[in-house]
């Protein structure tokens, strides 16, 4: 008997401590983690630098209000606006809160240019922005919002890929765009680079703002620091969350100056959001994860990877359907469902996790090695021998 609500379905097994790409149970089993609390841990567990941060940081300054000023947060929003698109950054805790808080100043700012009518925000169906209540009706899935209405307005969706419905669903009420570049819940369903050029574009020519919700697939996740980047476009607004943190809770919403000078004192705040701590943590990460060596070496794990997962397909045409992804942000979508497959890959000590599409999601510590990429490409190779 758990005195934890029953809203998740939980695997019957718990760790005691973390190492880089590994987990260990309290019986000492050891398990190679790709999922890494869901792109989260970029740096795996227990990372060295992290440690050392946090025990730092815990005995100068844990908690102070955002009514006084925070030199590391000016820190981590400054490293964060140099290296990106971004001229100013709001901290937040989680990526719903991110993606709340892009929904928020793009409302703000047409409100703030006269045109308060426009301000619906123009999603895909059944895509993924977070839990909130907002963030589901964004995502205009029957299975997430069933129950909790009333509907939350102020948001229409398109079908993904379908540019025809898309393009339709533009009007004068239209204040933006909100899209993954990768959809992860989704299905590591990438935006093509050509649509999001063509994108900007038709945002451009509407006057309407582009979010791009990074939460999942940004801060190096594909091989770039933010996904979109590769297609050399500007987005005006991106939500940020899970791999800033590295595991610690931290969001944030990053925006360009014409949006940004449109965020006044009152518009928007959070008690917690970037606290000294989280900050700090956040500085670190910044520090390892957004170099140009380290995101070479994502990029060259991820070729390596993603060549022998092909091989795999190839080795396994009934089993496998698709590998899909970019970085170390990868799908395996399966013809059928992928449940069986992924208890099996846990029988056999590696955990992965689910996304949308009869997809197993593979996230890998961004900085994992590539003997363990070797032990992975092992463990599922034995798993579709044994399914097919
Ligand atoms: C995980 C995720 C969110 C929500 O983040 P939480 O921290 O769980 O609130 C929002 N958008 C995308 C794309 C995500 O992957």
């Amino acid at each position: 008997m758990s005195y934890l609500a029953n809203n998740y379905n939980r695997k019957k097994i718990s760790f005691r401590n973390g190492k880089g790409s590994y987990l260990y149970t309290s019986k000492g089993i050891k398990y190679l983690d790709f999922v890494q609390g869901i792109a989260v841990n970029c740096l795996g567990h227990a990372h060295p630098k992290l440690v050392k941060t946090i025990k730092n940081q815990s005995k100068k300054l844990w908690h102070v209000s955002n009514a006084f000023q925070i030199p590391e947060g000016e820190k981590l929003a400054k490293k964060l606006c140099k290296k990106t698109f971004a001229d100013s950054v709001i901290f937040q805790n989680s990526g719903t809160e991110a993606t709340e808080a892009a929904i928020k100043v793009a409302r703000r700012y047409f409100y703030s240019i006269g045109k308060p009518f426009k301000n619906r925000i123009l999603c895909i169906k059944n895509s993924f922005h977070g839990r909130t209540i907002a963030a589901i009706f964004a995502s205009g899935s029957k299975k997430m919002t069933e129950g909790f209405g009333p509907k939350v307005s102020g948001f229409d969706h398109f079908i993904f890929g379908n540019h025809k419905s898309l393009k339709k669903k533009i009007n004068k009420n239209t204040a933006a765009i909100m899209v993954e570049p990768i959809m992860g819940e989704g299905g590591i369903k990438e935006i093509p680079d050509w649509c999001l050029r063509e994108l900007r574009k038709l945002c451009n020519k509407k006057k309407i703002l582009l979010i791009l919700d990074e939460v999942q697939c940004g801060i190096s996740r594909s091989g770039d620091f933010f996904a979109f980047e590769k297609s050399r476009i500007k987005p005006d607004i991106v939500p940020i969350a899970k791999g800033i943190g590295g595991g610690f809770p931290l969001g944030a919403v990053l925006m360009n100056k014409k949006v940004a000078t449109r965020v006044t004192p009152g518009t928007h705040g959070s008690t917690f959001g970037g606290n000294p701590l989280a900050m700090s943590i956040g500085n670190t990460i910044m520090d390892e994860v957004s170099s140009k060596k380290f995101l070479r070496n994502v990029k060259s794990l991820s070729k390596y990877f993603l060549f022998r997962l092909n091989k795999l397909k190839k080795k396994y045409p009934k089993i496998i359907k698709d590998i899909r992804g970019r970085g170390l942000l990868i799908g395996i979508q399966l013809y059928k469902d992928q449940s069986k497959f992924i208890e099996k890959l846990i029988d056999n000590k590696l955990l992965t996790i689910r996304a949308a599409e009869n997809v197993i999601r593979i996230l890998p510590p961004l900085n994992v090695k590539k003997k363990e990429l070797n032990q992975s490409l092992n463990i599922l190779e034995k798993v579709c021998k044994e399914l097919n």
